[in-house]
C-alpha cells in the first residue's frame, strides 16, 4: 500500500451542521481524491457515530481525539477504547501537547492510552513535540528523545511497530506559524533513525508533520522525503480549505510514486 496520510483533528469544533455541510461538499467535489490517501476525521466524541454514518461508503477513516485509560467504571466522562472500536474508529490520537497542557497528560498516562490501543488492534497517533521556549533554547532534540524514551521505557523498545508518529512542535499549532519544511525534514529523519536505534526490524515508520497547514504552505511540506502525512486542525474545519490540501497532496504526489510512503500497518483494512 502506498499511502499518505491526512488527519483531520477538529478538536472541539463542529455541529450537526457542519458535518451536513462538510460532507455534502466531499459528495459534490472531493470523492476522486479519495483513493490515493488515507483521510482520517478524528471529529468530537459526541459526534463520532454521526460522522461515522456520513462516512461508512466512502474512503475515510473515524479517529478518535482521545480514549480513556480505563476499559469501564466510575469514570464519569470518559470513553473507553472498546467504545470506540464498537462505533468504527480505527485510528486514536494520544499526546497531543493540548491534552499534555489542559489535562495534564504524561508520558506514563500517554503509554497506558498507546498499550489500550494497540491491544484492540487500533492504530494510535503519538502526538510529540517541544515548546517555543524549548526551541528557543536549542532543546527540540532533547525534549523528543525524552517523550519517545519515556514510552520506550514503559511499553518496550516494539512499540513504534504499527504507530503514527506526529511532530507537531507546539508553536506551530493552531498560530498560523508553520515551521521551515527543510527543519521538519531534519527532525522527522531523526525520529526515525531513533526509533530505528531501539527496534532495527521495524519496517516503516510513519512520521506526520502537524502545525498551521493550509493551501499555502502545504506543498513545501510534503516536498520533504520524511513527511509521510499531515495533521491538520483549523484548515480542516472548513471542507473547501481541507480538500484544496488534500487535492494538492494528490496532484503533487500522484506521478512520484517514490514520494508516497509505503506502510503497511497489518489493522488498517479491517
Ligand atoms: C493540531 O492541533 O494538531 C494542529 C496541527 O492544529 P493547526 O493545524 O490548527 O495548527
Amino acid at each position: 500500500m502506498n499511502k499518505f496520510l491526512i488527519v483531520a483533528n477538529w478538536k472541539l469544533n463542529g455541529s450537526i451542521n457542519m458535518i451536513s455541510s462538510f460532507f455534502e461538499y466531499i459528495k459534490l467535489h472531493a470523492s476522486i481524491y479519495l483513493e490515493k490517501n488515507v483521510i482520517v476525521i478524528a471529529p468530537p466524541t459526541i459526534y463520532l457515530e454521526r460522522v461515522y454514518r456520513k462516512i461508512a461508503k466512502i474512503n475515510i477513516f473515524l479517529g478518535a481525539q482521545n480514549v480513556d485509560i480505563n476499559l469501564k467504571g466510575a469514570f464519569t466522562g470518559e470513553t473507553s477504547i472498546t467504545m470506540l472500536k464498537e462505533i468504527g474508529v480505527k485510528y486514536v490520537i494520544v499526546g497531543h501537547s493540548e491534552r499534555r497542557l489542559w489535562h495534564h497528560e504524561n508520558n506514563d498516562i500517554i503509554s497506558k492510552k498507546i498499550y489500550l490501543i494497540k491491544k484492540f488492534n487500533l492504530i494510535p497517533i503519538l502526538c510529540i513535540g517541544e515548546t517555543k521556549y524549548d526551541r528557543d533554547h536549542g532543546k527540540t532534540i532533547t525534549i523528543i528523545k525524552k517523550q519517545l524514551d519515556d514510552i520506550i521505557a514503559i511499553l518496550g523498545k516494539l512499540v513504534f511497530q504499527n504507530i503514527v508518529i506526529a511532530y507537531e512542535p507546539i508553536w506551530a499549532i493552531g498560530t498560523g506559524l508553520a515551521a521551515d519544511p527543510k527543519n521538519i525534514q531534519l527532525i522527522h529523519k531523526f525520529i526515525k533513525n531513533y526509533v530505528r536505534i531501539y527496534d532495527s526490524s521495524i519496517k516503516n515508520i510513519l512520521v506526520q508533520y502537524g502545525g498551521s497547514i493550509n493551501q499555502k504552505n502545504v506543498k513545501s511540506f510534503i516536498s520533504q522525503p520524511d513527511i509521510d502525512g499531515l495533521l491538520i486542525g483549523s484548515a480542516s474545519l472548513n471542507a473547501e480549505e481541507f480538500f484544496k490540501i488534500i487535492q494538492i497532496s494528490h496532484n503533487f504526489l500522484k506521478n512520484k510514486i517514490s514520494y508516497y510512503k509505503y506502510f503497511y500497518i497489518s489493522n488498517h483494512l479491517n
